[in-house]
């Protein structure tokens, strides 16, 4: 048993000079102010967990009553997955249960010092809960005001890791347990990106608003999303074989000549970059630039490319001028095609293409690469086009109804070239005024910072979560799917909404 003062910065320094050691007193918690001046911060403080597939990821996410957030730490572990050449269930779940409760406990490091002008008696040899703070390392740090975790969509086993150890830390610590969906989370993911800028005055809604679009382009996904509201998101379009990603990435494979490939070892996430920086030479491509919130600004590569001013251009094959011609995917016709991506088809041309020409050039290659994604992009955009044409019809005139923003996420987001032909058939196609946005790379791809902002946003609005929730395989966003979508779930009991 030992005395300990309050501040965490006094409770380091007693650590070094061993002062913990001090002469035993009956331990009390008090959380009295001592000085008069001494404000209770209004803030919200969540710890989340994210392990729905291999990356065991841990954020802590901090918000004050002014709408500005700061991200306190976040951070991931990626199961490897060499011996499979992808990923594998039982190896991500393994890499869950070895990794996520170390990562917690370094996580719990990053908590922001209990700030009360107290002194109060703890046992320092316990670790824990301490009334309304928590104690780490010797060190009273604030205590989360809620956990969040993912629920679902996703591998269940691999759920339950993370599920259960938020359960366990919600119980521990007494407060509230969110468990969040985990495509509701990238959809939000620009809401955090402009409260982590504090882009908001504190009067104003926050960007972007709803209702706006996002197109989810990643190694496992393509879908474009129209986000209503804060719990409600139509799924408008999606892919029905491959992902883009996916098509890219078995493109590149072909494409880029082997003694490139060769020379950039074998990390499968490498393709995507690989393709683009080879079509692109000197683009400033394949960073994965971390700070692309405004790719309008990005600096000015000639691509010298002309956007299909209409759909009947965006449908023309391809021709190369040297004897091959790639078609583009334009599966169906109506509002089925409308509602569909379909990438295997392009890639299954490519890969013909370079079967019966295996000896194509250096330079004709970069002519097939650039296609590829020429292609593959305005498929994006057609969709895109549809939605906006069908929701101008659907919403009249009123404003607040009208989209103003279009986010690109997912790890082929960070394509500078996809960025580019997505603000140019905007333009040419009558919305100038849409702006683009691209979160940055880290938050677009599997992350707990955008569970822990799901987690803050659903808190705000006073929904919590039963301590007795599964995980679900499944859980559309969409609220005319089955299931109801995301308030579908059953699990979900209302507080007072906190309303920041
Ligand atoms: P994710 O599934 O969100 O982790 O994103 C990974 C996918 O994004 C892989 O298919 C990558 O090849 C792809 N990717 C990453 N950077 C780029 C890029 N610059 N151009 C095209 N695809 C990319
Ligand atoms: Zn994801």
């Amino acid at each position: 048993m030992s005395r300990l003062l309050q501040s965490s910065r006094q409770c380091l320094s007693r650590l070094s000079t061993g002062s913990l050691f001090a002469p035993r007193r009956q331990p009390q918690l008090l959380l009295r102010p001592l000085s008069s001046s001494y404000q209770p911060r209004r803030q919200l403080l969540t710890l989340a967990i994210e392990t729905s597939c291999d990356d065991t990821c841990v954020a802590i996410l901090e918000k004050d009553s002014a709408g500005a957030a700061r991200l306190l730490f976040n951070e991931k572990v990626t199961s490897d997955n060499r011996t499979f050449q992808g990923i594998h269930p039982i190896e991500a779940l393994h890499s869950h249960a070895q990794n996520l409760a170390p990562l917690v406990r370094k996580a719990l490091r990053a908590l922001p010092e209990a700030e009360t002008e107290t002194e109060t008696e703890v046992d320092s040899s316990s670790q824990g809960s301490h009334g309304e703070f928590l104690l780490i390392d010797g060190c009273r740090r604030q205590k989360p005001t809620f956990v969040s975790a993912t629920r679902g969509p996703g591998m269940r086993s691999n759920l339950a890791v993370g599920l259960n150890l938020a359960k366990g830390l919600a119980l521990g610590w007494d407060v509230p347990l969110l468990a969040v969906n985990h495509m509701q989370a990238h959809a939000l993911t620009p809401r955090l990106v402009s409260a982590l800028e504090h882009k908001r005055s504190s009067e104003g809604p926050r960007d972007p608003q709803f209702p706006f679009l996002s197109l989810l382009v990643s190694g496992g996904h393509t879908i474009l999303v129209r986000s209503n509201s804060l719990t409600d998101h139509t799924i408008l379009a999606d892919a029905s074989s491959i992902a883009i990603g996916d098509m890219l990435d078995k493109c590149a494979r072909v494409i880029v000549p082997a003694e490139i490939l060769s020379a950039r070892g074998s990390d499968a996430s490498m393709y995507g970059p690989l393709l683009e920086e080879f079509a692109f030479p000197g683009s400033g491509s394949g960073s994965g630039s971390s700070s692309a919130q405004s790719p309008d600004h990005d600096h000015e590569y000639n691509y010298n490319y002309t956007p299909p001013a209409a759909r009947g251009e965006e449908i023309r094959p391809f021709e190369s001028g040297h004897g091959w011609t790639l078609r583009p995917p334009h599966f169906g016709s109506g509002r089925a095609a409308a509602a569909e991506y379909e990438f295997a088809g392009l890639q299954g041309q490519v890969q013909k293409l370079l079967l019966e020409r295996p000896d194509m050039d250096v330079e004709m290659r970069r002519v097939l690469a650039q296609a590829t994604m020429k292609l593959g992009f305005e498929h994006l955009t057609s969709r895109l086009m549809f939605a906006l044409q069908d929701h101008e019809k659907h919403a009249g005139s009123e404003m607040e109804s009208k989209i103003r923003t279009v986010v690109l996420s997912g790890g082929v987001a960070s394509n500078k070239f996809l960025r580019h032909v997505v603000r140019r058939v905007l333009d040419v196609r009558g919305y100038a005024d849409i702006e683009v946005v691209a979160p940055p790379v880290s938050l677009c791809t599997d992350n707990a910072a955008m569970i822990a902002w799901t987690g803050m946003e659903m808190y705000e609005n006073g929904w919590r979560s039963h301590l007795d929730v599964w995980t679900l395989r499944k859980w559309p966003l969409d609220p005319d799917a089955d299931g109801g979508g995301i308030l579908g779930a059953e699990g979900w009991y209302r507080a007072p909404i906190t309303g920041q």
